[in-house]
């Protein structure tokens, strides 16, 4: 066993979620509020995630016989109710993702508590409970997001990218788990070419893009650690993408050892070994920061040139 070796269930060696971040077109909508609806050519990209690539998607999951997680903004939950009604009639979780994918560490606390609750409203409607976890629009976790999640009885996280096995975020408002994954498995740096997104950029083939993921796994399982991918329909549920991924599953459950789950069972059986005692997570403090640090502004000042990125 390796130091970080989680006791997964069954003598597992690893945990596997592929969760998909059904964004639809919301993402066109908060990028340009004027001019969305006449960018029809990128309207019809992100609308083939809801309507071409989630029955696909489901189809691989359903013939796998795996349940996962999907994290959609209640507005695409409003926009696309059939898809959403489709992934609960499979036994999928439909987890808190923003109302219009909105970015909570560009907006003050007034607008980031507004929408969290207008999202989870939906959520509670089409679904029937509150959503047990969260994932950051386009990873901008802010520094009050935990206390938001905390007090709207959420049990984990998956937004950040701290670890390679679950962790512990706290705060005086109390704590829940922290699933965290990396970019390397979100399927954008990948898949994603979108001029109305400023996201230009060479499509990898899907032989070089399921290596890296393979290859995650492969380590992931070798150290017992987990593996969170973080997928999109209107990319990953394109035909070549799809087969790929019910070739990964194959290569995973070949493998043997893997516990498929979704995320809020991964986070409830980390809570089940913290009260057994049988494992105790890495426990992260929150905020790191309050503040900008005060190194900033002492003696003659440093620059900021060259660190935008
Ligand atoms: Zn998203």
């Amino acid at each position: 066993m390796f130091p970080t070796s989680v006791p997964w269930p069954n003598g597992a060696r690893c945990a596997v979620a592929f969760t998909y971040d059904m964004d639809a077109d919301s993402i066109l909508h908060l990028a340009h509020h004027a001019t969305a609806h006449s960018r029809v050519a990128s309207l019809s990209m992100l609308r083939y995630g809801p309507q071409v690539g989630m029955p696909r998607i489901l189809k691989v999951l359903k013939e796998a016989g795996i349940r996962q997680t999907f994290f959609v903004p209640g507005w695409s939950i409003e926009r696309y109710p059939e898809a959403v009604e489709a992934m609960l009639k499979d036994g999928h979780e439909v987890a808190h993702h923003g109302y219009l994918h909105e970015l909570p560490s560009e907006m003050n606390a007034e607008q980031e508590a507004y929408w969290f609750q207008r999202a989870t409203d939906v959520i509670v409607k089409y679904t029937g409970q509150k959503p047990r976890g969260y994932r950051a629009p386009s990873y901008r976790f802010s520094d009050r997001t935990l206390d938001l999640m905390i007090a709207g009885g959420m049990t984990y996280d998956a937004s950040l990218m701290g670890d390679d096995v679950p962790y512990v975020l706290e705060s005086e408002a109390g704590s829940l788990v922290a699933l965290a994954t990396h970019a390397t498995l979100d399927d954008w740096p990948h898949f994603m070419y979108g001029r109305d997104f400023n996201y230009v950029m060479q499509v990898r083939s899907v032989t070089a893009a399921f290596e890296v993921y393979r290859d995650e796994f492969d380590a992931a399982w070798e150290e017992g650690g987990m593996w969170i991918a973080v997928w999109h329909p209107f990319l990953s549920g394109r035909p070549s993408r799809a087969q790929a991924t019910a070739r990964l599953i194959r290569h995973m459950q070949d493998k043997g050892g893997v516990w498929f789950a979704t995320m809020e069972e991964i986070a409830a059986h980390v809570r089940s070994l913290q009260a057994a005692g049988t494992w105790s997570p890495r426990v992260d403090r929150m905020p790191y920061y309050t503040g900008p640090i005060p190194e900033l502004f002492e003696g003659p000042g440093v620059t900021a040139a060259g660190a935008r990125t």
